[in-house]
């Protein structure tokens, strides 16, 4: 991958294919996880040139950030690394709870700071708002840590378009994370215009549906594991999602490409989007999504795909 780009209005210049690193120590999120598999990952995005790396506190929880900092250490490419984390989550008498306090901020990179192994954060989110923190005091918190070098920039994620737009009171929101794929395109109702408007980087997450866009479902594959809870993966909605992942396979093939592919460099066309971060369970995963970079939509063929998926 070469060609570097801008990530919003930072000074933050990555490849555009990054990797999402939840399935990484996620053992919260992905029962039996193997934790030298998720090294393997990162090995194998950082040998690759991928270098736009999101991971999160909640993410194991801790273990993520833990694993990650382990592979930069060993690699020794910090510099040319852009490291994205995201704090917010804390237990409570063993229950979970949202906290965007200054304080509870400010505890929280620095506690990412030595998960990470790092002495800067390039892009820290707050994770999920929480219910009492004015937005705007939350992200004056990250501003501070700022200008005090210990973050680069500064994002949300999970916000509302009215948390979003009380947060970015001062212009100080860099980067929007929210969920957004081609079977769930509500943000281009909001988010997406008031983040080009604002020269904010929308970073779409669950890129792939979890892994239902990459075109390896069939109505007969056994969905056995936490996706039998997710509505894209159910009864008619399912049958209909995959009719649609079907028509990408031909747009595919005239490409020399693959529907997570097509799907991936669908995103990149849009105006506000600069990245994307596919997760990956398995080191071959990252090597296969990577192709993506290489695959330029036309404005037709753009047009194509979006109007399978219209909503
Ligand atoms: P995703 O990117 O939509 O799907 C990733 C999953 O698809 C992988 O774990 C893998 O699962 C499958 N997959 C990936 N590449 C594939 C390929 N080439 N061929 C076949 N299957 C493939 O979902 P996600 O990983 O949950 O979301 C992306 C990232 O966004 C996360 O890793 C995380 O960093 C971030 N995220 C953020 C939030 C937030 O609240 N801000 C929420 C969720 C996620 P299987 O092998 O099991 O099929």
């Amino acid at each position: 991958m070469s060609d570097k780009v801008r990530i919003g209005k930072t000074d933050l210049y990555i490849n555009p294919i990054g990797l999402g690193t939840n399935a990484v120590g996620g053992h919260n999120i992905f029962p039996n996880l193997d934790e030298e598999t998720g090294r393997e990952i990162v090995r194998t995005a950082i040998d690759q040139g991928i270098n736009f790396i999101d991971t999160a506190y909640i993410y194991g929880p801790e273990r993520s950030e833990e694993l990650i900092g382990e592979v930069i250490r060993e690699k020794g490419k910090r510099e040319q690394l852009i490291l994205a984390t995201k704090g917010a989550h804390k237990y409570v008498e063993d229950e979970m709870v949202v906290d965007n306090s200054p304080a509870f901020l400010s505890k929280s990179v620095e506690d990412s700071l030595i998960r990470l192994r790092t002495d800067y954060i390039d892009l820290f989110y707050i994770h999920f708002p929480d219910e009492h923190t004015p937005k705007d005091e939350a992200v004056g918190a990250l501003k501070k840590l700022k200008d005090e070098g210990k973050i680069r920039a500064i994002g949300v994620s999970n916000f509302s378009m009215e948390q979003l737009k009380e947060a970015n009171k001062d212009g100080y929101v860099d980067v929007i994370q929210s969920e957004y794929n081609l079977l769930k395109r509500q943000a281009e109702d909001e988010l997406l215009p008031y983040a080009k408007e604002h020269s904010i980087s929308f970073v779409p997450y669950f890129p792939l549906a979890s892994g239902l866009l990459t075109g390896k479902y069939t109505i007969n594959s056994p969905i056995n594991d936490g996706r039998s809870r997710n509505p894209l993966f159910q009864g008619k909605a399912f049958e209909e999602n995959l009719a649609k992942v079907e028509q990408l396979r031909e747009i595919a093939a005239d490409k020399d490409a693959e529907v997570a592919h097509l799907v991936l460099a669908w995103y990149l066309k849009q105006d506000a989007i600069d990245a994307v971060i596919p997760g990956a369970k398995q080191p071959e995963q990252v090597l296969h999504n990577i192709r993506a970079w290489n695959i330029h939509l036309t404005d037709e063929e753009c047009g194509r795909i979006s109007s399978i998926f219209k909503r």
